[in-house]
């Protein structure tokens, strides 16, 4: 580890993704694992995190005090759950560090409460930290574009593990809000987000969304283009979790010279 190494505190360190940027982050010259964050009460606060996360000991211990690890850190690396996610953007806020939020279900107004923080603290967020959706994204843009509301019906399909507690998923949106952006309209007004029973015909230009839940699927997204006579379809298929892990940890790193504000994987990958 370099002495310049950024100082990163993983909040929700015992979750799926928590465990995963542990390792990831233990593994990249340039970053330390500073510091580990549960909620109150947790059966892990106390235990070493690299010990939790398959490490071994790394003399990290988990703790419940979120603001005294953002103010002595340098960026905090954010997949939990939206509740959890404002609060940690208003601390982020006071200590002025960077904040990388994975957190995916917010609503519009924890939304806003976000972008309010991001006027003090250098606030990535993402719905997709990867390489490989971000580029889909761009060319899921360029296609809604070419291939006009006429002819082309947009349908974004998406497959995750059954402990998945939101949907449609965060890449769905960013992918469906890519196809809205390449069709100039905005995607609230123009998605179908279910469908069931007597729907009648499918309205013109609109997105359609469906969402299926089973196993250990860590990610698959498909975006169909459906024509008279023929389809195009763009896909992605994430088969480990440490490519959303590099991504966030890319993007601590890249915010870290950077002024408050709200930024996007785009602006982190230069796709924007
Ligand atoms: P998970 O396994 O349930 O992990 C979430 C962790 O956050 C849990 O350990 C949870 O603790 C903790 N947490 C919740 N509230 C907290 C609080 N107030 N203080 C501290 N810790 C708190 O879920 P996951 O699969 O890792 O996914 C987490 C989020 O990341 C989801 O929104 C998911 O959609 C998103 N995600 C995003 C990307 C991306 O690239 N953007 C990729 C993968 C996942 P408890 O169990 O005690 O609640």
């Amino acid at each position: 580890m370099s002495g310049n190494a950024m100082k990163l505190v993983v909040v929700g360190a015992a979750g799926r993704m928590g465990q995963t940027l542990i390792r990831t982050i233990h593994a990249i010259e340039g970053a330390e694992v500073f510091a580990a964050v549960e909620r109150e009460g947790s059966p892990f606060v106390g235990r070493d995190a690299g010990e939790l996360a398959g490490l071994g000991p790394i003399g990290v211990a988990i703790t419940d005090k979120p603001l005294e690890a953002f103010v002595a850190g340098e960026g905090v690396l954010d997949f939990t759950a939206p509740a959890a996610t404002i609060e940690f953007a208003g601390l982020a806020a006071q200590a002025r560090i960077v904040h990388v939020i994975g957190t995916t279900g917010c609503s519009a107004e924890d939304e806003e409460k976000i972008k309010a923080a991001a006027r003090h603290a250098r606030i990535m967020k993402s719905g997709n930290m990867s390489l490989g959706v971000n580029l889909l994204g761009v060319l899921t843009e360029t296609a809604a574009r070419a291939l006009g509301p006429d002819d082309w019906d947009i349908e974004v399909l998406e497959m995750h593990h059954k402990h998945k507690v939101d949907a449609p998923s965060g890449t769905a949106l960013l992918l469906g809000n890519a196809a809205a952006s390449g069709r100039g309209v905005s995607l609230a007004e123009n998605s179908v987000r279910v469908r069931d029973g007597h729907t009648g015909p499918r309205p013109l230009g609109t997105i359609g969304f469906a969402t299926l839940r089973g196993g250990s699927v860590i990610g698959e997204h498909s975006v169909v283009i459906a024509g008279e006579g023929e389809t195009v379809t763009l896909s992605h298929s994430a088969t480990d979790r440490t490519i959303f892990a590099r991504g966030a940890v890319k993007a601590a790193l890249w915010a870290r010279d950077k002024k408050p504000g709200l930024y996007s994987m785009l602006d982190v990958l230069g796709l924007n």
